[in-house]
């Protein structure tokens, strides 16, 4: 059965049952089924037959999910934008995606509330139809939109429900993630295929600890989805055990590397629960490879493995020549498969350098560098200059590029800042337009308030060095290496 029809079956046959808990707020599958009608009615009356991307502000309030249904019931892909991104970035996100419509939660209550009671037929869409537009960081400062699919998604959660076999109607889904960051995608829509609850968290909570834990004493998870780094964050809390968390069955990881040392405290603090590892870039919705980490695996090998490719779909590992390399050796990651987007949106140059066909398939390639041992697959980190902080996804060019574009800044390079294998932070080095203004602390100060107009916060660097040039390399370009040796 299809996506949305499973939703919709949800709302018909178990309207009562809790779609989504966010904070003080809850929202049944009744509630969504209606609330995502009326608003695809108001969309249709206000687009008529255009297609447009629906754009939404906000963070994880129930109008999100209502917005998600609606635009696609209405035959239109949503473009989820955190209220974290500053409005400069949104502006630019909403013209790229083209979207005539901007939601947020307060206008969705008000339009849901003036439309009362509407009966909505769902428009059937095409397998390539866009489902959803998710904007990832483009390394020239643009933003870029990463178009996926009715048929992407489907391959996607169809694994997911193969492969994890939730029970329907008894799990509690974490969720994380952002809405604008495609992790989310695996809660979100695991839950609601089937008819779980999705249990959000938000910024509060993140904020107050305290809150978060009290939060998940009472939240019946039985499914935790989250970047590694966020499950590390909350080991820093010694009863966070599976005593805080009784009904927790599995965890799932990705976005970034999972450390073997996570994972065997998290077997050994929750010994009911299983963790799973699985990988996989945007472009190729959420996740494509998976494997359950044990203590046999955490004992064979570190680095932890990526595991095996989803059913239906392929992973390359290319050589410089473009051929396949033999087993053992190390190449770029290339996926191909149903998975696959069709490409970066109105980026057709872009779409062209990452994307191609294998006769019918189309293929990703994803710039892991990548490996396949002992019949499993590494991941062995980028071959460019993209990083994970915190589990987010930057291109340091983003950065760099944002940066230059500041009227006091000449020149600017952006470096990530380790603590051991991690990335801890960054660093931007620059050399100013004009002279410095007051101490180095009050000239970062103001370098963070300008940056935090134009890029979300967790992409703004943590210190500052000024210089009055850059070393040069022998193909006159800064010398990264000689900077990052002042770090
Ligand atoms: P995103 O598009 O934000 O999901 O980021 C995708 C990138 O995150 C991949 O191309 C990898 O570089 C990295 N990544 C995702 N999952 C994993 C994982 N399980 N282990 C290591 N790196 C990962």
């Amino acid at each position: 059965m299809h996506l949305l029809d499973r939703i919709e079956k949800h709302g018909r046959t178990s309207p009562d049952r809790l779609a989504h808990v966010s904070g003080e707020r809850r929202m049944t599958y009744g509630e969504l089924l209606a609330k995502s009608s009326a608003l695809a009615a108001w969309l249709d009356s206000q687009l008529g037959d255009k297609r447009t991307p629906i754009a939404i502000h906000g963070h994880k309030e129930p109008e999100m999910l209502v917005t998600f249904l609606a635009a696609v019931r209405s035959g239109r892909p949503y473009v989820p934008i955190d209220y974290t991104t500053p409005e400069a970035r949104m502006h630019r996100v909403v013209e790229i995606a083209g979207a005539e419509v901007v939601l947020n939660p307060v206008k969705v209550a008000e339009i849901v509330a003036a439309a009362g009671a509407v009966d909505y037929q769902r428009k059937p869409p095409k397998a390539s139809d866009p489902f959803y537009i998710l904007f990832t960081s483009g390394s020239t400062g643009e933003p870029k939109g990463v178009v996926i699919t009715h048929a992407n998604l489907e391959h996607f959660v169809s694994w997911m429900l193969a492969e994890q076999h939730f029970l329907t109607g008894q799990e509690t889904f974490l969720n994380q993630a952002p809405f604008s960051f495609d992790l989310s995608v695996m809660d979100l829509y695991s839950s609601l295929a089937t008819g779980g609850t999705l249990f959000s968290i938000t910024k509060d909570h993140v904020t107050n600890l305290k809150s978060l834990y009290e939060a998940f004493r009472i939240s019946g998870l039985t499914t935790w989805v989250s970047t590694p780094s966020f499950a590390q964050m909350c080991m820093i809390e010694r009863s966070f055990t599976g005593t805080m968390l009784p009904t927790v069955r599995r965890f799932l990881f990705c976005g970034e590397t999972l450390a073997p040392e996570t994972a065997s405290q998290l077997l050994e603090r929750f010994p009911q629960a299983k963790v799973w590892n699985t990988y996989g870039p945007t472009e190729a919705t959420v996740a494509t490879t998976s494997i359950r980490i044990t203590r046999e695996v955490i004992a064979k090998w570190n680095p932890l493995p990526i595991g095996y490719v989803m059913p239906g779909t392929r992973v390359i590992i290319r050589g410089e020549d473009g051929n396949a390399v033999p087993p053992g050796e190390r190449g770029e990651i290339v996926i191909a498969g149903p998975n696959v987007s069709p490409g970066y949106l109105k980026r057709d140059d872009l779409t062209a350098k990452a994307f191609y066909q294998i006769g019918d398939t189309r293929a990703y390639r994803t710039g892991d560098w990548g490996r396949n041992r002992d019949g499993v697959l590494f991941c062995e980190g980028r071959m460019d200059s993209q990083i994970k902080l915190h589990g987010y996804r930057i291109e340091l060019g983003d950065l760099e590029a944002n940066l230059r574009a500041l009227p006091e800044i000449a020149d600017a390079v952006v470096l990530p800042v380790k603590k051991g294998d991690i990335i801890d932070s960054l660093a931007g080095f620059v050399v100013l337009s004009g002279a410095k203004q007051g101490t180095d602390f009050e000239q970062s100060a103001k370098l963070k308030t300008h940056l935090g107009e134009r890029l979300p916060a967790y992409m703004v660097p943590r210190k500052f060095h000024f210089l009055d040039s850059f070393p040069m390399n022998n193909n006159g370009k800064a010398d990264r290496r000689k900077l990052a040796e002042m770090l």
